[in-house]
């Protein structure tokens, strides 16, 4: 029996049935299975990097032999952004740059100065935005803001120098992030969202400093529980911090305030200082599973499009993409994938029901 898709109607919030492989009307999202319509895309642009992370890319498995991709297998800034334009039209609104290290990936303004000029079918320019660890941002910022980014998001796991090398496993230090953090706010990237991945006793122990590091400073530091992303970290439940823990710990210091936020999709929830310090935010992918609103799909730099960060396969989309199908072909496979999104992780594994073999590489499809 063949399945009705639904979609949105904006204009009545009722979801009207079209048949299957129909394209939404103009204006209008698919919506998944889920209901969930398509709003947000997360482009990876490399799965390169110059951090070895131990939860996202341990030095054991990335190291000298492992096999980056060659440049031609990666989707070039043409098709990257051809397919976000057929996206937009789709309900695509908001798209985030990341990877690997979306800055290493050379004159990666160029891209963001393509994407910048596409429009809505409602006529508004993207939410563009990126996610960087901040290491060559100081030299970057200026142009990626001329080019047109909106927003930045900058990952900082401490500022304790020796711990920020132990967990980046690398040689930057926390200076050159926040030089890169200061640059961004300077350009006009602001306010730059700050990211802190916690892990229970490693450094959990920087959960105060880092919020007294950003509270009066307009960046949002946001605290990120520890995921079971990929396959080759070692992922211990005993090492997620909890973010209730999180804010009791900030709080029990300077009172937090929640700040409402009905938007859908929107991942982390937000809390100000009672005191007008500034806001943080919280995401809390463990212990409460934000499935129910998940609108995002990911796209990976040689072009397989993932319905969810623990995917197993993705839907190659470069294939069609070189054998010349036209715009409207490719708006009718991505509309075909996503009305059969049925993915919630998450939600799965908060019920012990979650099947944890194969997933994707975090550097590979970005967070
Ligand atoms: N290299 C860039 C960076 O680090 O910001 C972009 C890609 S990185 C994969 C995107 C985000 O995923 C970062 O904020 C990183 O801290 C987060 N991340 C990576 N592995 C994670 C894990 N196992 N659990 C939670 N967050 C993770
Ligand atoms: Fe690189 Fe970002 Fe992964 Fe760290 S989290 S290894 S910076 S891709
Ligand atoms: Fe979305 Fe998958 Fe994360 Fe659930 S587990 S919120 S479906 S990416």
């Amino acid at each position: 029996m063949s399945k009705v898709i639904f979609l949105a109607d904006r204009r009545t919030d009722r979801p009207a049935s079209l048949t299957p492989g129909e394209l939404p009307p103009q204006g209008q999202p698919a919506l998944d299975q889920r209901a969930r319509p398509l709003r947000d895309l997360r482009i990876s642009v490399t799965d390169r990097c110059n951090f070895r992370c131990t939860y996202c890319m341990p030095r054991e498995v990335f190291d000298s032999s492992y096999t980056f991709m060659p440049h031609s297998a990666l989707l070039s800034f043409e098709e990257i952004s051809r397919l976000a334009g057929i996206f937009t039209q789709l309900g695509v609104e908001k798209i985030r740059l990341t990877g690997g290290e979306p800055l290493l990936r050379k004159h990666i303004e160029n891209l963001v100065e393509m994407l910048a000029a596409l429009r809505t079918p409602q006529g508004r320019p993207l939410d563009l935005t990126l996610t960087t660890n901040g290491s060559v941002l100081a030299r970057k910022a200026a142009a990626l803001k001329s080019a047109g980014l909106t927003r930045v998001t900058v990952s900082l796991d401490a500022l304790d120098a020796a711990m920020f090398q132990g967990m980046s496993d690398s040689g930057f230090t926390p200076d050159d992030v926040l030089r890169g953090i200061d640059a961004a706010a300077d350009a006009g990237l602001a306010p730059v969202k700050v990211n802190m991945v916690v892990r229970r006793g490693l450094n959990d122990g920087q959960i105060l400093p880092m919020a007294e590091r950003f509270r009066h400073s307009g960046h949002v530091l946001r605290f990120i529980e520890y995921m079971d992303v990929g396959n080759t970290n070692g992922w211990n439940l005993a090492e997620v911090v909890p973010s209730q823990e999180v804010l009791d710990r900030i709080g029990a210091v300077h009172p937090l305030v929640p700040v409402e936020s009905g938007e859908m999709g929107r991942v982390a929830e937000r809390w100000r200082y009672a005191d007008g310090g500034g806001e943080i935010g919280v995401i809390s992918s463990v212990t409460q599973a934000f499935c129910g609103g998940c609108t995002r799909a990911r796209l990976s730099p040689e072009g397989k499009l993932f319905m969810c960060l623990f995917a197993h396969e993705g839907h190659d989309l470069r294939a069609p993409l070189r054998d010349g199908a036209t715009d409207h072909e490719m708006a009718r496979i991505l509309a075909g994938i996503w009305s059969a999104r049925n993915d919630n992780y998450s939600e799965l594994r908060g019920r012990n029901m979650a099947d944890p073999s194969r997933k994707i590489e975090m550097s590979y499809i970005g967070g």
